[in-house]
């Protein structure tokens, strides 16, 4: 069925628009490209990097630049480092960008994706497109998570996010708690280290993963008990059965100094800093809340396609609900390790053949085919 073309202002006669022009976005468009689709990709975001490009400077990639490619090229070592910075990423994405030719249009931001016969509408701030299939990869930054704080209105502190944080300068000296027991957590609490007197605080004591593990490990994990799944055997366990922070080089030196000894969460803020159960308060200048992200779906609301605890049910990355939709990079919800850089290849791979074989989407290759 044609797609209506009230729905479709652009006359572009598309397979699949991708909406998010980060890697996840990168990754299906070449897979795509390769099986010959017609499409297009919005990102919200003015230059090419996805949410490498908010990242903090100094941090580093958490695996090698060999194990941390997509599709198709190689991500380059970044000279002298075994663990490229975000900056390089950003580089390797841009390149990566132009050399596939993949077809990215920015700032473009889709504000809500609707039915249409034959497809789905988006319908973004600069107009309405469709296409036979929609692939969200939207990622997560734009949606951090921030917990309710008992008195933060009273606290006389500044109160952060990961993505507010762009360094240790403007901490220099000053009083720091670091809360969250994760990467971000670890990774910014051992940044700050050096600079400003701080308190790394978690629900559960950290976890850290032996000193030799890393980013391709834990791969390997996700790798496994894929196949294990895939084969009926019994659940191995996922990565986090091995621990919750890979141990880069600065959380090291951080750790051996005895600089990540992480308290018990606090309780409530005072207007000076945290109180603890026992009454204890610390006084602190800013509070920075490595209390992660949500995956950003505001866009699919129309659709109505939430069901328990929010989530939008999935069967690899395609919607139960609507099988014109796919979702891809969001974590292992979308597919093992497929908010990784070397993960989403994978998934990208599968949802780029399920968009192929959609009927509609044959049909209309079909009759490119006999009209050419
Ligand atoms: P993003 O990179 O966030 O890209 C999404 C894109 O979609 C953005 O460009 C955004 O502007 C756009 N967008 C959002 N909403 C809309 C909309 N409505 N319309 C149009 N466009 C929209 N992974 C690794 O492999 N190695 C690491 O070492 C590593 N370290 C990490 C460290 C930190 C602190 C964090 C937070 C993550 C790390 N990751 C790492 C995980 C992962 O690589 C990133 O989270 C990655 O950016 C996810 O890619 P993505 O394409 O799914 O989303």
């Amino acid at each position: 069925m044609p797609i209506d073309s009230a729905g479709s202002p652009d006359p572009a006669d598309l397979d699949a628009l991708v909406i998010g022009g980060g890697q996840a976005g990168l990754a299906v468009g070449y897979h795509l490209r390769r099986h010959g689709l017609r499409f297009l990709i919005l990102d919200a975001a003015g230059r090419p990097g996805g949410a490498w490009r908010r990242f903090w400077p100094s941090l580093r990639l958490f695996s090698p630049a060999e194990h941390s490619s997509l599709p198709g090229r190689p991500m380059p070592p970044e000279p002298g480092e075994e663990y490229p910075g975000a900056d390089h990423a950003v580089k390797y994405l841009t390149d990566y960008e132009e050399r596939y030719e993949l077809p990215v249009r920015r700032p473009v931001t889709a504000r809500a994706v609707r039915r249409i016969p034959g497809g789905l509408a988006v319908d973004t701030d600069t107009g309405t497109l469709a296409a036979r299939a929609v692939i969200s990869t939207t990622g997560t930054w734009s949606r951090p998570f921030v917990p309710a704080l008992p008195g933060r209105d009273r606290y006389r502190g500044r109160v952060l996010h990961t993505v507010d944080y762009r360094g240790p300068k403007e901490f220099t000296g000053r009083r720091v708690v670091v809360v969250g027991g994760g990467n971000s957590g670890a990774q910014i609490a051992a940044d700050l280290a050096p600079h400003a007197r701080i308190l790394w605080v978690a629900r559960r004591p950290p976890r850290f993963l032996p000193d030799d593990i890393d980013g391709r490990a834990l791969f390997d994990t996700a790798t496994a008990r894929r196949r294990a799944l895939e084969a009926g055997r019994p659940d191995p366990g996922g990565v986090a059965a091995l621990g919750d922070v890979v141990v880069t080089e600065a959380v090291r030196e951080a750790r051996d100094r005895a600089a990540l000894t992480a308290l018990p969460m606090f309780d409530r803020l005072e207007p000076e800093g945290p109180r603890w159960a026992d009454g204890t308060v610390r006084p602190a200048d800013a509070i920075i809340l490595c209390t992660g992200f949500r995956p950003a779906l505001a866009h699919l609301a129309p659709l109505r396609l939430r069901r328990t605890r929010g989530r939008i049910p999935v069967e690899g990355t395609r919607s139960v609900d609507e099988p014109r939709l796919f979702l891809l990079g969001y974590g292992d919800w979308t597919g093992p390790a497929s908010a990784t850089l070397i993960g989403v290849g994978r998934p990208a791979r599968e949802t780029a053949a399920a968009v192929a074989d959609l009927p509609e989407v044959r049909a209309a290759r079909g009759s490119r085919a006999g009209a050419g």
